[in-house]
């Protein structure tokens, strides 16, 4: 099955599974812009905050921190108060 990156719409190539939910998901890498991606992922607009992976609900910027030496956002959700990094490393501003 062909995919198209969400960010490019460009064809992107299948780059091995992911366990995700308890199920194999498949990955994909876009070979444009270099975006990976996974089947079923939601999709989120670019430069909106991720939702909070507690309880799915709006999130605010929180300042920023450090996972693996770098520097990241932070996010705070606006409904259970849970703080996260946010998982994407290669979004700078
Ligand atoms: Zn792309
Ligand atoms: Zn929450």
């Amino acid at each position: 099955m062909e995919m198209n990156c969400p960010r490019c719409n460009k064809p992107a190539v299948k780059s091995g599974k992911l366990i995700r939910g308890g199920g194999e998901v498949q990955k994909y890498l876009c070979q444009t812009c270099g975006y990976q991606f996974w089947e079923g992922q939601e999709l989120r607009s670019l430069g909106s905050n991720p939702p909070c992976p507690k309880c799915q609900a709006s999130t605010q910027k929180y300042g920023t921190g450090f996972k693996a030496g770098e520097k990241v956002r932070k996010y705070r959700c606006g409904s259970c108060g849970h703080v996260f990094l946010d998982r994407s490393l290669e979004e700078v501003e």
